[in-house]
């Protein structure tokens, strides 16, 4: 997919990571400002959509989307683009069978399927293989560093990447390369294993926790697994309809408008509809694995339920932890020879379990205006910027701590949020938004919860 480009083209957009994010900003360039030149930038060289956990095994019941397939990167705000869903289907010959398998959130790999078809659709717009490096200011534009390709100069800049992973404090140092965080899973699996691995422990009680779970056990069933969870069981997701109202369009503005105690309320209130929970047929299904090993008179998955990880050691090849397990009141050492943390991601904000400034920003803080440390974001997502700053700075699918959970954490509002950032990246400088939806510096918000 790799295009070469002549470095002294300008561009009006460049965006960095070409995930959902940042493909829904495309289709909303191409739509609506058909002037406009723009250019993504990813890492992979083809785009798969979350290819870490996206399993062969496809007709498992784990393996179905979040979200209904009409709230994709282009319907709801565009119900005739075509880069709908449903186009998807019809132009590649599935439209009656996929209707006619009843579902009424379809496979991942379908829904993966889809993401890529877009994607191709952009490839002239494109630069797979290459990570973005820096970020330079450079006269009236930026320059995009690229480690393996050519540099791009853009007048803004849109930051798609994702957010980085959460690894619990206990975990930062531990060096073995068996411990990883889950978006690490389908490339270091097999290897795991493969190196004789013969206790896995998963660290978490969220749908990721719960499918990879379902993935190793029926995949590598020679593996013993244990899940290390405070929680009482694996929690339900909350999917009944007032709380996913999270997932419409109206919901950003009144929490972006809330002050920081009622944006902690609302997270209380909505936490579980995307964060620490399962869907209830990856739960059964786990329950009835655990009761099929038991008449095979098998151990093979152990549950370590209200139990906190006090301290973790690399010793001797094998991952160490104690386990406070309060369900029985002790506290033991366990080895494992591989640890999988499904323990969500980081936003960026200015509260404890936050990350202040994103990685690629880092150097440019001289142009950030921060509040609290932290960057500051407007409601139509651009950065607050000094005037030096030649041109405006983006956040696509970042700014959950100001916006709400339906803005990282899902693709329902992906395509109105594109068009947003598309129309605030051409407005002029002057009307720049009073940027300021962080609340009192006392407050936190919730920090992940494994
Ligand atoms: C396992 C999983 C399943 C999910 N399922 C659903 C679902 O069913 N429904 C739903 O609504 N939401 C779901 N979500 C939530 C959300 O929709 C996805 O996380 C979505 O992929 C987010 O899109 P994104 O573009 O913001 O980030 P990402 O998909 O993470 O894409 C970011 C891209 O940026 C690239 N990148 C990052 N840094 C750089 C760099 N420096 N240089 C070059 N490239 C870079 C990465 O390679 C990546 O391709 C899921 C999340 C996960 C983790």
């Amino acid at each position: 997919m790799k295009r070469s480009h002549p470095s002294t083209e300008i561009y009006d957009i460049v965006g960095i990571g070409f995930g959902p994010a940042n493909i829904a900003l495309a289709i909303a360039l191409e739509e609506l400002h058909p002037d406009k030149s723009f250019r993504f930038v990813d890492s992979q060289k083809q785009i798969v959509w979350q290819n870490e956990m996206l399993f062969e095994n496809a007709l498992d019941v784990y393996s179905n989307i979040q979200n209904s397939p009409h709230r994709d990167l282009a319907t709801p705000r565009n119900p005739r683009s075509r880069y709908s869903f449903l186009n998807y289907l019809h132009e590649n010959g599935l439209f009656w069978t996929q209707l006619n398998l009843n579902m009424s959130m379809p496979l991942r790999p379908d829904f993966a399927n889809y993401i890529a078809w877009v994607a191709e659709n952009f490839r002239d717009h494109f630069i797979g293989g290459t990570w973005v490096t820096g970020i330079e200011p450079r006269g009236d534009h930026y320059a995009i560093k690229c480690d393996n390709g050519p540099e791009l100069l853009a007048r803004h800049v849109v930051l798609g990447t994702g957010r980085p992973p959460q690894i619990p404090e206990q975990f930062q140092d531990i060096t073995n390369p068996n411990c990883i965080h889950f978006t690490k899973y389908n490339s270091s699996i097999d290897a795991m294993v493969a190196g004789n691995a013969k206790r896995i422990a998963i660290v978490g009680s969220s749908q990721t926790a719960a499918e990879i779970v379902l993935h190793l056990t029926k995949m590598h069933p020679q593996v013993e697994v244990d899940v290390i969870m405070r929680r009482f069981g694996f929690p339900l997701k909350d999917t009944t309809p007032f709380v996913s109202e999270i997932y419409f369009p109206e919901f950003t503005d009144l929490y972006f408008n809330s002050s920081e105690a009622m944006k902690r309320r609302i997270d209380r209130d909505v936490y579980g509809t995307n964060y620490g929970t399962a869907d209830e047929d990856v739960i059964q299904e786990i329950y009835q694995q655990i009761y099929y090993d038991k008449l095979a008179g098998r151990n093979k998955l152990e549950l370590h339920r209200l139990s906190e990880i006090n301290n973790v050691r690399d010793k001797g090849g094998k991952i160490e932890i104690t386990i406070n397990d309060r369900m029985h009141t002790r506290t033991f050492d366990k080895a494992y020879d591989g640890v999988i943390l499904a323990t969500g991601f980081v936003n960026y904000g200015p509260h404890p379990h936050n990350q202040k400034i994103p990685n690629l920003l880092q150097p440019l803080q001289h142009l950030l205006q921060l509040e609290r440390g932290a960057v500051s974001v407007g409601r139509k997502y651009d950065l607050a910027l000094t005037p030096e700053a030649p041109g405006k700075i983006l956040m696509n699918g970042l700014c959950e701590v100001t916006h709400g959970m339906g803005d990282a954490g899902s693709i329902s509002l992906m395509s109105l949020r594109a068009a947003e950032i598309a129309s605030k990246a051409f407005e002029p400088a002057d009307s720049a938004d009073p940027a300021t939806a962080l609340g009192d510096a006392d407050t936190e918000l919730h920090p992940v919860i494994a």
